[in-house]
């Protein structure tokens, strides 16, 4: 298998596109075209997992954390990113990143974390918008169920739980071919009056190459009209965070006990008791104290995150229980999860899960 093979595999759950702005997801360092030996993933690269990938024969290290967030200017060995790249680059090991597109997918970090405690009617907690367009296009009557199909099949029309929506209304178009003009039907300098329907759907962004692509095959006009809009719509597939609901309502402490269990956590850190059960949990893996006021807007009676500052806990204002578990625990079951994709998509190549801790934090009791 070639690393772009498996990189399709990884972003057809967790498209690029989706990743942050400040972020660095994607292939950092590595050719496309290279076969694979073995893949190795971890939750970050640092020099100890490159070890680790060369006495596993990994040619590839899939990892949550970027190695490389800002440009380097120079490639000197003076920091560990840099000596990670120079060692990457001797050993010919590719660095892949996945990481907030990762975050923002339904079925990513904050689901898996969902799912290991059991969550119920999880959906994403802060839906972005601007991923959505809404495609109207023109076509004879006779075409509609065509062009409709193929791109439903390119990946139009899912709204929640329904698939294969679509708008349609029938009318006239009209147009006047030039002289250099092949028209499908009508005769060039002749104004046409054509029947057509008018055809709209959604779709989300990174869908949009393979969207025109059927669009061009199903269509029979040399020249098609559409009209292509981005949407405010909020995408509730996509975006940070997740919310659900406990099986069953704990109180606090067994909330927390149950917390430290499922996640393996040595230590969490929380405000104070509000001596109220615990039901509904909002979540996000890493830094996701930013979502704090969406958790409380939409009644969360636990907001469970990481890398949260002393004055930030006081912004939980006695509305909710919050709850710092650390960054690297909240994010460590991000492993299983790629190595789960991996395997779902029938990933032929070895897949290792890093057994090395890369968490940079160490307790003393
Ligand atoms: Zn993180």
């Amino acid at each position: 298998m070639l690393i772009r093979e498996v990189i399709n595999l990884l972003e057809g759950l967790a498209p690029t596109i989706y990743q942050e702005n400040y972020d660095n997801s994607g292939l950092i360092y590595g050719n496309l075209e290279e076969n694979i030996t073995g893949i190795l993933i971890s939750l970050d690269i640092t020099e100890s997992i490159l070890d680790e990938a060369i006495s596993e024969n990994c040619n590839l290290i899939v990892a949550h954390h970027p190695v490389v967030f800002k440009p380097l200017k120079t490639l000197t060995g003076k920091n560990y990113v840099e000596r990670v790249l120079i060692k990457a680059i001797q050993h010919n090991i590719a660095l892949y990143a996945i990481h907030t597109n990762l975050d923002n997918v339904m079925g990513g970090v904050n689901f898996q974390i969902a799912s290991i405690l059991s969550l119920q009617d999880v959906r994403v907690l802060a839906p972005t918008t601007q991923n959505l367009y809404k495609l109207t296009t023109f076509c004879p009557h006779e075409y509609t169920q065509q062009v409709l199909e193929a791109l439903w099949q390119a990946g139009a029309g899912q709204i929640g739980n329904y698939q294969d929506c679509s708008f349609r209304l029938e009318g006239i178009g009209t147009y006047r071919p030039n002289e250099k003009a092949k028209p499908f039907a009508g005769t060039q300098g002749h104004l046409e009056q054509a029947p057509e329907t008018r055809i709209e759907v959604i779709f989300p962004i990174h869908v949009k190459n393979n969207i025109f692509k059927a669009l061009r095959k199903a269509h029979p006009y040399e020249e098609i009209a559409y009209y292509l809009h981005l949407l405010e719509n909020e995408n509730q597939e996509l975006g940070a965070g997740a919310i659900g609901t406990l099986e069953t309502a704990m109180d606090e402490l067994s909330f927390l006990a149950f917390l430290k269990e499922k996640m393996q956590l040595n230590v969490i850190r929380h405000t104070a008791f509000l001596n109220r059960p615990i039901r509904k949990v909002a979540l996000c893996g890493g830094s996701g104290l930013f979502l704090l006021k969406k958790a409380i807007a939409q009644n969360a009676d636990a907001f469970i995150t990481a890398d949260v500052k002393y004055h930030e806990f006081f912004d939980a204002e006695g509305q909710i229980l919050l709850a710092d578990i650390g960054h690297y625990e909240s994010e460590n079951c991000t492993k299983n999860l790629l190595a789960q994709l991996l395997k779902e998509k029938n990933c032929n190549v070895s897949v290792k899960i890093s057994q090395i801790s890369t968490n940079p934090v160490n307790y003393f009791y």
